[in-house]
């Protein structure tokens, strides 16, 4: 089903007008976590200068953990304890750079604090996984973006999550107010199918959260799913010649909602993405043991961590050698 997309707004051209540039011939991880490190401690006005210039796509992990967050409350294990930054997790949520827009994806409970921390101030978008509370808390944030941008915000939603939404933030969608940052003014769409955003195709990927339904997404090459805990067959072709996959893994230990880490890696040899990251992380996965057991091509994601896709250039200087003296500078 065609979704109808809100009007264009001019302030939604406001960040970066690159198009998509994704590469998938070389099978190899790309990525420099250098120039990562650097990027992330830019602002997202001078990141969104250095992308138009570079004409690459991103994605920025807003958090990284479950539904607990790390440290969890009251745990004093070596991970909760960790003075890695790394270990620091706030609850999942992302911002999909895509063919001039910024899409949120989940209204995470931090999101207030991650979009201070990453200096996040646009939003042209808001796409939900599901209504579990750890990806939803955060909802009534947006209404800062409302005063910020002085219009509706888009949001797209399965009808199960739309349903919870509506019931559970009823005040958002009541009567509309001249966007003064009171609560959220927002226009909520019902997604089945791809659907447009400002002319941008966004492609829903269905997976099980056990035994609820609920949705990744895949922008171009790259897709971020989160939650999952089985990827039925047609949903793995959708998730084929992709650049960058973003995908969940709880633990080591089996999770009957979500994929354990030898799932997830399971999967990710499957539908073999040039990079993958891992998020929804519990604590008992460390991130400086598990990142160094990964192959290659995984990585773990942190919070505050940003991605870009790459050119064919920069993924052959980035093979190999190149990647091991990045890793090894890193740790
Ligand atoms: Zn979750
Ligand atoms: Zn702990
Ligand atoms: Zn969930």
């Amino acid at each position: 089903m065609l979704i109808p997309g809100a009007t264009r707004n001019p302030l939604g051209r406001r960040a970066i007008l690159g198009s998509l540039w994704l590469s998938r011939s070389r099978p190899c991880l790309t990525i420099d976590r250098n120039a990562v490190l650097w990027s992330a401690s830019l602002s997202w006005g001078h990141a969104a200068n250095w992308m138009l210039l570079r004409r690459m796509p991103e994605i920025v992990f807003l958090g990284t953990g479950t539904s607990n967050g790390i440290p969890v409350v009251g745990c004093d294990c070596a991970v909760c304890r960790s003075r890695d930054a790394r270990d620091r997790r706030t609850r999942s949520s992302v911002v999909v750079r895509y063919q001039g827009q910024q899409f949120l994806i989940d209204t995470a409970t931090e999101l207030r604090l991650q979009a201070v921390a990453t200096g996040l101030d646009h939003i042209d978008a808001v796409l939900m996984t599901h209504a579990h509370a750890d990806h939803t808390g955060g909802f009534d944030d947006l209404r800062r973006f409302n005063e910020l941008q002085q219009e509706h915000l888009p949001v797209y939603a399965d009808p199960v999550t739309a349903g919870m939404l509506r019931d559970r933030y009823a005040y958002t969608f009541v009567a509309q107010y001249p966007f003064y940052g009171g609560k959220p003014d927002l226009n909520l769409y019902e997604v089945d199918g791809p659907f447009t955003v400002h002319d941008v195709k966004v492609i829903p990927i269905p997976v099980h959260h056990g035994r609820l339904p609920i949705l990744g997404y895949r922008f171009g090459d790259l897709a971020y799913i989160t939650d999952a805990k089985v990827i039925p067959p047609e949903s793995m072709e959708l998730l084929r010649d992709l650049d960058l996959l973003v995908l969940n893994a709880l633990r080591e230990r089996p999770h009957p909602t979500h994929l354990s880490l030898g799932e997830a890696i399971e999967i990710i040899e499957e539908v073999q993405p040039r990079r993958a990251f891992l998020t929804h992380l519990s604590h008992e996965l460390g991130h400086a043991v598990v990142d160094a057991r990964l192959p290659a091509s995984i990585q773990v994601a942190y919070d505050g961590m940003k991605v870009q896709t790459m050119d064919e250039a920069q993924a052959a200087a980035n093979c190999g050698p190149a990647r091991e003296n990045a890793r090894a500078a890193a740790n």
